[in-house]
């Protein structure tokens, strides 16, 4: 491969000023910025880049459904697939009134880039129909989910393109997808979907990989900084799938848990928060607001606790340039999609502090998912314990070579993560002759 430094690509961040006057970037500029940079950073060749700057194909559907009044209603529908150098694309469907092309490209974009990291063989991809699920009945939003499978049926299968549940999309929605396409094709398909339930051929082990990929990049951080998670004092923004699994599995650990918050708000208590009392709780409430023992705090407020680890695992940008200063964590293991914006991250790492990248933090979710598809394709079923000790290798292994080059290279863990990536990637081309 000609090793001759790549150009600059000529792709710059859209820097719109929202009247916060916090940086918000176009996703799919983002994307195709990070992926430029660690083309650069690597030197490798303008074709690498030239290949991985689009989508190798986009699909836009429009989706026929008949509503329960009687009228036929039109929904839009996306899928985008990145690339397929590396395997079949890989990638979740999300249901959103505010889905649209950029996003839904810049998010194939970047599960190329978590499957790299993880060295799984996918390229990525995404989905994304236009709707509010909470306006839809259980009947429409089922012929929604058969629409959009149909629609898409010639560019998905298990050999091409798989995908998963997203925001708004889960279990039951892969469950209907999956049946239609079984119908479509004339025989049984469960590897078209991760994330089916059980009984389709759904994995052990996947409702809580990604809070349990988290808590080991934790520990892996801790480690590199000579401490143990044992005794360690953490926070977790969010207590949904990933928040409240991370939490659980933190102080399962042996981590004391001082601070956890919900969209309702947040608990405090300096010496330990009891998280199988607050998984009791939060059934029972809906919220971890007003867990007894605690001290009530904000929703933002656990992102500012004194702590050796934050876990934000809600929302993106609750980490802007204006409150980065008020973080006193040790280490930020995003478990959340996009938490930290860039000009937060470069401003956190130099207050040394040390940052574990959602596309490597949030990864153990899509590596089940790759075990999901394995199990279906062979269909043979492995126990859970097998499940978690192979997602612990996986895990493990992608935080170390993210680690070796963050060392070798002197650049951040989300710089490394995306040359670990981008190389394997280059690598693939290089050996299939595209460059
Ligand atoms: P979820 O809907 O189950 O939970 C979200 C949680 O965030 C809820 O507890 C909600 O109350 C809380 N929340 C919402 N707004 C908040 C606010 N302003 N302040 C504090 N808390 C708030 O979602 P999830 O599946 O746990 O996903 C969380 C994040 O992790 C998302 O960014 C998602 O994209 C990402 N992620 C999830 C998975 C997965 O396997 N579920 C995989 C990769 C990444």
């Amino acid at each position: 491969m000609c090793a001759a430094k790549l150009p600059d690509p000529g792709i710059r961040p859209v820097a719109d000023v929202d009247t916060g006057g916090r940086e918000t970037l176009n996703p799919f500029h983002s994307a195709q910025m990070l992926i430029g940079n660690a083309c650069r950073e690597l030197g490798l060749p303008q074709a690498v880049y030239e290949y991985l700057k689009e989508p190798a194909r986009v699909l836009i559907v429009s989706i026929p459904v008949r509503m329960d009044n009687g009228e036929i209603r039109t929904f839009i529908g996306y899928r985008s697939q990145h690339t397929d150098v590396i395997g079949p694309t890989k990638g979740g469907v999300r249901f959103h009134p505010q889905v649209d092309l950029d996003e839904v490209k810049a998010l194939s974009m970047w599960m190329t880039i978590k499957c790299g990291v993880l060295g799984l063989p996918y390229g990525g991809a995404k989905g994304g129909v236009v709707c509010d699920p909470g306006q839809l009945s259980r009947r429409e939003l089922e012929a929604l989910a058969r629409g959009y499978i149909r629609a898409i049926a010639n560019m998905v299968g298990p050999e091409k393109d798989i995908p998963a549940p997203d925001v708004n999309t889960n279990p039951q929605v892969m469950g209907w997808m999956m049946d239609e396409y079984s119908k479509l094709r004339g025989f049984n398909a469960p590897g078209l979907v991760t994330g089916k339930p059980m009984i389709l051929g759904g994995s052990a082990g996947r409702a809580e990989a990604t809070g349990r990929g988290v808590v080991i990049c934790a520990r892996e951080a801790m480690r590199r900084l000579g401490r143990s998670l044992r005794g360690a004092t953490a926070a977790v923004q969010g207590f949904g799938n990933v928040g409240s699994n991370a939490a659980r599995f933190l102080y399962e650990e042996g981590a004391k848990v001082v601070g956890i918050s919900d969209v309702r708000g947040g608990v405090y208590n300096p010496d330990g928060i009891d998280v199988y009392q607050a998984l009791e709780w939060a059934r029972e409430h809906g919220t971890v607001a007003g867990l007894p023992g605690t001290q009530p705090i904000g929703s933002a407020d656990v992102l500012y606790l004194p702590v050796d680890v934050l876990i934000p695992a809600a929302l993106e940008n609750v980490i802007t340039l204006e409150n980065a200063d008020r973080i006193q964590a040790r280490v930020i293991v995003e478990a959340a999609n996009g938490p930290t914006t860039p000009e937060a991250a470069r401003r956190l790492t130099q207050r040394g502090i040390f940052q574990v990248p959602d596309i490597l933090a949030n990864a153990g979710g899509v590596t089940v998912s790759y075990f999901e598809w394995v199990q279906n394709l062979q269909n043979y079923y492995w126990p859970e314990e097998e499940v978690l000790e192979k997602l612990e290798q996986m895990m493990v292994n992608a935080f170390n070579a993210v680690y070796k080059v963050h060392q070798q290279r002197g650049v951040s863990m989300r710089r490394a993560a995306y040359m670990v990536a981008v190389k394997r990637l280059a690598d693939a081309m290089q050996a299939r002759g595209w460059i």
